[in-house]
């Protein structure tokens, strides 16, 4: 299922399911798609953004004018 949503083919499927990580466009429809959860996104640069959003905008900011 994830080999068939993965839009730039980087699924491999034979004994086992592979992912090629240097195709991986890290679009996430096949972790979207999995239907038991057994596909997740543990890419080092999801981290940093994730960490990087909540560092950054955990908190409503007001708006700055600057003149
Ligand atoms: S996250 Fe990567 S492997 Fe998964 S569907 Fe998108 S491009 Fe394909």
């Amino acid at each position: 299922m994830c080999a068939a949503v993965c839009p730039v083919g980087a699924v491999t499927v034979d004994e086992r399911v592979q992912p090629q990580g240097l195709k991986c466009i890290l679009c996430c429809a096949c972790v979207k798609n999995c239907p038991t959860g057994a596909r997740i996104l543990d890419a080092p640069a999801i981290q940093k953004i994730r960490e990087w959003l909540a560092a950054d905008f955990s908190e409503r900011k007001e708006p700055e004018i600057y003149i």
